[in-house]
């Protein structure tokens, strides 16, 4: 075990005051609905312990993306749901193929079950050319959009990809797709090896109540079910399970917070571009940015200094970026203020 290097999540610092733009949380708040709702399960029923399949919430999620319960999976965050799918599906002979800049969980995971795998280069502007992955594999996986770079791939490409590499599993993880992609899952009826995973994290605000999912053909589903069953028979509780199907409910708060973010993020890749910022396109509710004339580890520490906290990773090719979460407008104002102060100061 001393010989596993665990994911580092970005900090959740005890100081207030600060402007965090560093975990890509949601400046706005849940639904109310999703308030109300965890508290009306607030009542001696706590002692019960909850629904092990979650079915409330399978329907509600089956409901709303058109498919069915049973090509439905829930967990603890979709963290603990890819956990799941690492060692469910993708334990193979045959190595796992993902891209060399990527969600930094998956190597980890790999590591945790013993899993092969191979980092697939993006290309020079760092997009994912599906045809590299055309070469003999035991799964794939990348986020859509990516994550850090925020790149959007088409699903056009996916289901080219799909088609193509009928015998192992596409799990695509759709943390961010709701800011600007188009999601797989209208997929997974006519490929039964896609499994899409989605998080309540990001664009439902829900990062604290810890909810994920997975969709796609029911035998995969049945595989995550086992290992499930064989791990933890209730990863969400009953509070979990209320605020989330609230969440799916409330259409008109999702829509209204998603469109304010993606607002916002077009304000702040303009405003970033007038002190010199190159950013790469972003689908996501996070930018990720650099500057010619500036080190990016420099920058992140200077904006430590001025309370604004941001994302910065030491790794080849990105160590001159920074990534930044869309916060509300005050948060962006500060931010740039900030920035246009670092600039000017040397
Ligand atoms: C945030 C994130 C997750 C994890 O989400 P949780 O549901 O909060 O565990 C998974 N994948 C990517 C790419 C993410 O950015």
């Amino acid at each position: 075990m001393h010989r596993l290097t665990p994911y580092v999540p970005g900090e959740q610092p005890k100081i207030s005051q600060l402007v965090k733009l560093n975990t890509n949380e949601n400046p706005y708040g849940p639904s109310p609905q999703v308030l109300d709702a965890i508290q009306a399960e607030l009542s001696d029923a706590l002692r019960l312990y909850p629904d092990p399949n979650a079915e409330r919430l399978k329907q509600a999620i089956a409901d709303y993306y058109g498919v069915t319960p049973a090509q439905v999976f829930v967990g603890n965050g979709s963290d603990e749901v890819l956990a799941h799918i690492f060692q469910a599906l993708l334990q193979h002979p045959a190595p796992l193929l993902f891209p060399d800049i990527t969600y930094s969980f998956y190597p980890v995971y790999c590591g945790l079950y013993g899993i092969e795998c191979i980092a697939i280069p993006l290309a020079e502007d760092f997009s994912l050319r599906v045809a590299d992955y055309l070469r003999p594999n035991g799964g794939i996986i990348f986020p859509n959009p990516n994550a850090p770079t925020g790149c959007l791939l088409p699903l056009a490409d996916i289901e080219w990809l799909l088609a193509r590499n009928p015998d192992a599993v596409i799990v695509i993880d759709e943390a961010y797709i709701d800011f600007g992609g188009e999601t797989a899952i209208v997929l997974v009826n006519r490929y039964p090896n896609l499994l899409v995973t989605q998080t309540l994290s990001k664009s439902r605000s829900l990062a604290g109540l810890r909810v994920g999912l997975a969709v796609g053909h029911p035998e995969l589903i049945e595989a995550l079910e086992r290992v499930k069953n064989s791990f933890n028979s209730y990863p969400l509780d009953r509070l979990a399970i209320a605020g989330a199907v609230a969440a799916f409910a409330d259409r008109e708060h999702f829509e209204h917070t998603r469109q304010a973010v993606i607002a916002s993020r077009m304000e702040l890749i303009g405003a970033l571009q007038k002190l010199g910022f190159e950013t790469l396109p972003s689908a996501a509710n996070f930018i990720f940015t650099r500057h010619p004339q500036r080190n990016g580890a420099e920058l992140a520490a200077a904006l430590r200094e001025h309370r604004v906290i941001v994302r910065h990773f030491r790794q080849s090719r990105i160590d001159q970026f920074l990534r930044i979460t869309v916060g509300n407008p005050a948060q962006n104002a500060a931010l740039i203020t900030t920035l246009g102060q670092i600039l000017a100061e040397c």
